[in-house]
């Protein structure tokens, strides 16, 4: 299978799975992001226990893009830290920025990683982000 390829499935995989697509029943912290060039819309829930991510979870509609961004971005942050978090956000705004190119260092990302080709797409570019930008506002904000 071609690299490309394996990435697309992994990003229909996540649109399908709505594991991570429900309501907390306590979130500390509900965050609403919103894309308007594409008409996405999420609000991302995070339940802390101090400085950990206890649960993340999603809800929402928009394109397969900025779901399974999310569902992604929700792996990859629960049971993490804020601060580590915070640096995830980071490491994915500069994949898609193409600042940061290193195989290695993006493979930290996970799953998300198989959105490094959308900096290609400029049009999509905002999708894969919202929900990024969405978390580094909810835990700012804490
Ligand atoms: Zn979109």
């Amino acid at each position: 299978m071609e690299m490309d390829e394996l990435y697309t499935e992994l990003i229909l995989e996540h649109n399908q799975d709505k594991r991570n697509k429900r309501l907390l029943e306590n979130p500390t912290i509900d965050e609403h992001g919103h894309n308007p060039s594409c008409g996405d819309d999420l609000t991302l829930q995070l339940t802390l226990d101090g400085v950990l991510i206890r649960d993340a979870a999603y809800t929402g509609q928009g394109c397969a893009i900025s779901q399974a961004s999310a569902s992604m971005m929700i792996d990859l942050v629960k049971g993490k830290t804020v601060e580590e978090a915070l640096r995830y956000v980071e490491l994915f705004l500069g994949m898609i920025k193409r600042e940061i190119t290193e195989e290695e260092e993006l493979e930290a990302l996970e799953d998300a990683m198989a959105l490094q080709n959308i900096s290609r797409m400029p049009a999509r570019v905002k999708c894969a982000v919202l929900a990024w930008h969405t978390l580094r506002a909810a835990l700012k904000e804490r």
